[in-house]
Formats: C-alpha cells, structure tokens, sequence
C-alpha cells in the first residue's frame, strides 16, 4: 500500500518499457509499459490469453522478452548483452530478488513444509542452518502454519499448501513479489485465508504485483488496478475509478463478464 504521506516523488520499484514477448508469429505482449512504486500494490485483470502471466514471467526471468526493457529499482534486469555465463549468474540474482507464487504450488513432495522453506536460502543464498531455521519458522508463523512444519505437502489442503509456496518465496527476501492466480485452483473455502496472507504482506509494505480474478481483493487491497487485452495496457486507474468508472469499452465489457 503506498504511503501518501511522502513529498519527495518515488522512484520506481520496477519499471517496464516497451516490453514486448512473441512466440514464433504468436505476439504475446504488444509494448507493455508500466511502472510500480516501492510498497504499492499492483492488481492485473484481464482476458484468459491477454497476457498477464507471460508479463509476470518476464519480470521473473522464466521467459525472455523479445523486446523492450525491465528496470529493477532503476537497474536494467534484461540485458541480454552479457555472455551466456553472466547472464545465467545475472538472472539467479534477479531471482532472488523477485517472488513469483503460482497457481499450482510446485512444493517439493519430498520435503517436510520446514523444509521447503528452508531449501532455497540454504541452496542458494548459502546462509547458515541456525539463521534460515529461525526465518522460515517465523514466516511459517505468518502464515498462520507454526503447527505444521513437519508436514508433507501431500498432508494440507491446498489453501495450506499455498501459504507454504509463499512462505517459501518470501525466504528469499525478495524486494517484489509476483502471484500469479494463486487462489484460482482452490476450493471456494480456502480462497480467504491465503487472501489474507497477502493482505497482511501488503500490509508489512511488500510491493506486489498480483494477477487475480478476485474483485473485492482488488478493490480493497489494491493500490492501483491494470486492465490488460491483447498484450497491452488498456486501462490503468485507482480500484475504485476501474471497477465503478472504467472509461475504455474493452474494460467495461471484461467487467460485465466478470462482476
Ligand atoms: P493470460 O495469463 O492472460 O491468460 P498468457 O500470458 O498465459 O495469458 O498467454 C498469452 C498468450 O500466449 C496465449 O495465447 C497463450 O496461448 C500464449 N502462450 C503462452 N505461453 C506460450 C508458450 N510457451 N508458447 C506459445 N504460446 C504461448
Ligand atoms: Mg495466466
């Protein structure tokens, strides 16, 4: 949620320019521009096939953009210039720094859930057993998850399983996070208590971006709202101006549709 207090303007957390993604003649992403503030919090809408998850997947390195360029606190994070060695060193850092949640949770099934929050700053961040341990039981305990730590995946329902995926992104102490439809396959029951997980992290001043079919998410957790077709951004406004003013014909029938 972004502070309003605040004279000085803002530079931006993640700026997107011209960001363009073609698959073979297929264009995906037509010239996505977009900039996001350091806490504020992004709610993407739009058409199945508009684009929303390849966008998310640029920002997050899993698909190289055709064109264009992404801006990490005023870093360049796509710069495909560097030889293949740096440039795959280049992305793990960026990983690092960028969450992503996903619709499907990708949990290790192997792993206890302590685990499963403990692998990557293990792995990856190469931070000592005592720290990590220590970290992920606090998330675990955000989460609302502190008695089921020893659990397997395949123990928990999947609005617990969820929380667990995103537990396990923010042990990464990522400066942005990106989710992606994350209550879109759960069972209407269990939609709530991992809304609130968000809520609650928007909250904290995490900078999120978040696609979602969730409306009344939407209107209250989000600072500003994108409406997304064809691979561009058709409307970008305030919650409450997108859901009970949409100004573009494209928005207002998405909305009929969906509300
Ligand atoms: P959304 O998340 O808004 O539903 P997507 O970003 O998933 O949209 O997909 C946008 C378009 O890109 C769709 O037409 C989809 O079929 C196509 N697409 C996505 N990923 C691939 C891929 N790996 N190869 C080919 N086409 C893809
Ligand atoms: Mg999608």
């Amino acid at each position: 949620m972004t502070p309003t207090s605040s004279t000085r303007p803002i530079d931006p957390m993640l700026e997107i320019r011209s960001l363009q993604k073609s698959y073979g003649q297929l264009n995906v992403l037509n010239g996505v521009d977009l900039k996001v503030a350091p806490r504020e919090v992004l709610v993407i809408i739009g058409p199945s096939g508009s684009g929303k998850s390849t966008l998310l997947r640029c920002i997050n390195h899993l698909e190289e953009p055709t064109g264009g360029q992404i801006y990490l606190e005023g870093e360049l994070i796509n710069d495909t210039g560097r030889s293949r060695k740096d440039f795959e060193k280049h992305i793990n850092h960026i990983r690092c720094q960028v969450g992503m949640v996903f619709q499907q949770f990708n949990l290790f099934p192997h792993m206890t859930v302590l685990e499963n929050v403990m692998e990557a700053p293990l792995l990856v961040l190469k931070k000592d057993k005592t720290t990590v341990r220590d970290n992920a039981l606090e998330l675990l305990g955000k989460v609302g998850l502190s008695d089921k730590t020893s659990a397997y995946p395949s123990m928990l329902s999947g609005g617990q399983q969820q929380r667990v995926a995103i537990a396990r992104a923010l042990a990464m102490e990522p400066k942005v996070m990106l989710f992606d439809e994350v209550t879109s396959a759960l069972d209407p029951e269990l939609v709530g208590d991992v809304l609130r997980v968000m809520e609650d992290l928007a909250r904290d001043g995490m900078t999120m971006l978040v696609v979602t079919h969730e409306m009344g998410f939407a209107e209250k957790v989000g600072d500003r709202v994108i409406f997304m077709a064809d691979g561009v951004v058709v409307e970008d406004a305030s919650p409450q101006a997108m859901f009970s003013n949409p100004q573009e014909r494209r928005t207002r029938q998405f909305l009929k549709e969906v509300l």
